[in-house]
């Protein structure tokens, strides 16, 4: 595909210092405090000598983790901006070639163009596809080669002379857990910033961004509609909130409006929330038993929500408007200190096999849907995090990163931990639901009728429900798992009923 002459070459973009990104930190909203800190970089890197003379020197790399669209490769940029300084800009996947002696080359050519524009600025997005840990398993292939890649970062990174103007690397990842520990020792990447989802007030704040080139009725109205959004996007990233306004943007334009109103705000939002997982845009007729399906496992997950409240979270609302393979419930922000006990993680296992154990109860185990699948992994996610995390189990008292942290033995152990957890988990949970029957009956029936339900009407349909007491679930058998692995196998149950 590509001449054999321009082996070698970086494929990075390069963006002088002349031309300038364009972008600044007014464009980054929320997460204040990340700008602080990068802000004082580029101070330091703006007036090196003067900071080298205090014996202060710039980070020779920065790296950036978080979820996709929360605003990395925009602060990448808005470093380069602010600084004035010029920028290449590459990918990851650009060193990940077949070829013996690709990547290295390239890695070597892109910081050598760097060196002789410095100071300057490099930035590496979706670095995890060039630096992940050595001698792991080679997914996709051309491991060796992506290992002679990673080494030359290493090389140059550590080859920087300290003294002179220098270049600063930008990484970004959203898979942190999987880069080589070698990259984030000191000296190379030393500055490691997450930047997370916003808060309610962030995602407000970058509303306010992306509404600047919009048009509004007033000032005023701009800023109740802003706010009503902010409410209703919990779990957006900035990219995603961008895409509702601009939505709304075209959507006001299709009807020939002058301004932007709640009405084509709340269609954009349901057109984003619903194509997270679907795709498909257009389709806003959703077939009945689908509808079925989601109103049963939003009341599944209501009344599990009820029976086991979270301290923390009070949920506010849900409905079935949005088809998505996570639960649409609401919750409010996080309100004061927050002090999880174990029993409070174990309630939030319970909690998420609700989906799952009721598609199970109504239709089957040979008629479930994607929409209860993501739940198995939700559970078994925090299942693995308070057994590895928390040392609150009777797996240990140590702390380890993930299961690719552990040795096989311990491997085994994990697996009989987990499975004796969601063991009582499904089981508990099904107990729930049968105790409750009648009302996940009654909120069914009202998200199926009018869409949507409040907290208000949950708890009444919870409270006033007949229940049917059911026997005593086998409690967690610890110790009992952690000698016998696999005896529980979960895998198979059945639910009877
Ligand atoms: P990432 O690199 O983390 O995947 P991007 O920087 O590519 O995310 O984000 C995509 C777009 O989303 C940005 O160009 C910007 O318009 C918008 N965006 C994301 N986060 C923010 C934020 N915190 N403030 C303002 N805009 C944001």
């Amino acid at each position: 595909r590509r001449a054999l002459g321009s082996l070698g070459k970086s494929r990075a973009k390069f963006i002088s210092a002349e031309e300038k990104t364009g972008v600044t930190f007014d464009d980054f909203a929320g997460q204040e405090y990340i700008k602080g800190e990068l802000q004082e970089i580029v101070r330091i890197l703006k007036n090196e000598e003067e900071f080298q003379n205090k014996g202060i020197y710039c980070p020779k790399g920065v790296l950036l983790h978080g979820p996709p669209g929360t605003g990395k490769t925009l602060l990448a940029k808005a470093i380069a901006g602010e600084a004035g300084l010029p920028f290449f800009a590459a990918n990851g996947t650009d060193f990940v070639e077949m070829f013996v002696g690709v990547a290295a080359s390239r890695v070597k050519d892109l910081f050598a163009s760097a060196r002789s524009f410095a100071p300057s600025i490099i930035f590496i997005d979706e670095i995890d596809a060039i630096g992940s840990k050595r001698g792991g398993p080679d997914i996709g292939g051309g491991g060796a080669e992506r290992e002679q890649g990673l080494l030359q970062i290493l090389t140059e990174m550590d080859g920087f002379k300290v003294s002179t103007s220098q270049v600063l690397v930008i990484g970004a990842t959203n898979r942190l857990d999987i880069l080589d520990p070698a990259l984030l020792r000191k000296g190379r990447f030393d500055k490691i910033i997450r930047v997370g989802l916003p808060s309610k007030d962030g995602r407000l704040a970058i509303l306010k961004v992306h509404a600047r080139n919009k048009f509004f009725r007033s000032e005023e109205e701009k800023e109740v509609l802003l706010q009503e959004i902010a409410e209703l996007t919990e779990d957006f990233t900035g990219a995603e909130l961008q895409n509702v306004l601009n939505e709304a943007g075209i959507l006001t334009a299709r009807k020939d409006l002058d301004y932007i109103g709640r009405d084509e705000l709340l269609e954009a939002l349901k057109r984003q929330k619903g194509t997270f997982e679907t795709g498909q845009e257009d389709s806003t007729e959703v077939p009945e038993e689908l509808k079925l399906r989601l109103a049963y496992r939003e009341a599944a997950v209501a009344v599990l929500s009820c029976y086991f409240p979270d301290p923390h979270r009070p949920f506010t609302q849900t409905d079935i408007n949005s088809i998505r393979s996570q639960p649409n419930m609401q919750y409010k922000e996080i309100s004061g200190r927050v002090y999880a006990r174990k029993s409070d993680y174990v309630n939030a296992v319970i909690r998420a096999c609700a989906p799952r154990v009721v598609e199970e109860e109504m239709f089957g185990i040979d008629n479930l849907c994607w929409i209860s699948a993501k739940a198995t992994l939700e559970a078994s996610r925090l299942a693995e995090f308070l057994i590895l995390q928390t040392g609150m189990t009777a797996f240990g008292k140590a702390y380890y990163r993930d299961h690719s942290d552990l040795v096989p033995n311990l491997a085994v152990k994990l697996e009989a931990l987990r499975d004796e957890y969601m063991r009582f988990a499904v089981e508990k949970c099904a107990s729930v639901l049968r105790e409750y029957q009648s009302a996940v009956e009654t909120i069914t029936d009202i998200l199926l009728e009018k869409g949507g339900i409040d907290a208000e009407e949950i708890w009444d349909a919870y409270n006033s429900a007949p229940r049917v007491p059911q026997p005593p679930v086998t409690p967690i058998d610890e110790y009992g798992a952690l000698i016998c692995a696999g005896r529980w196998g979960i895998h198979g149950v059945t639910l009877p009923g």
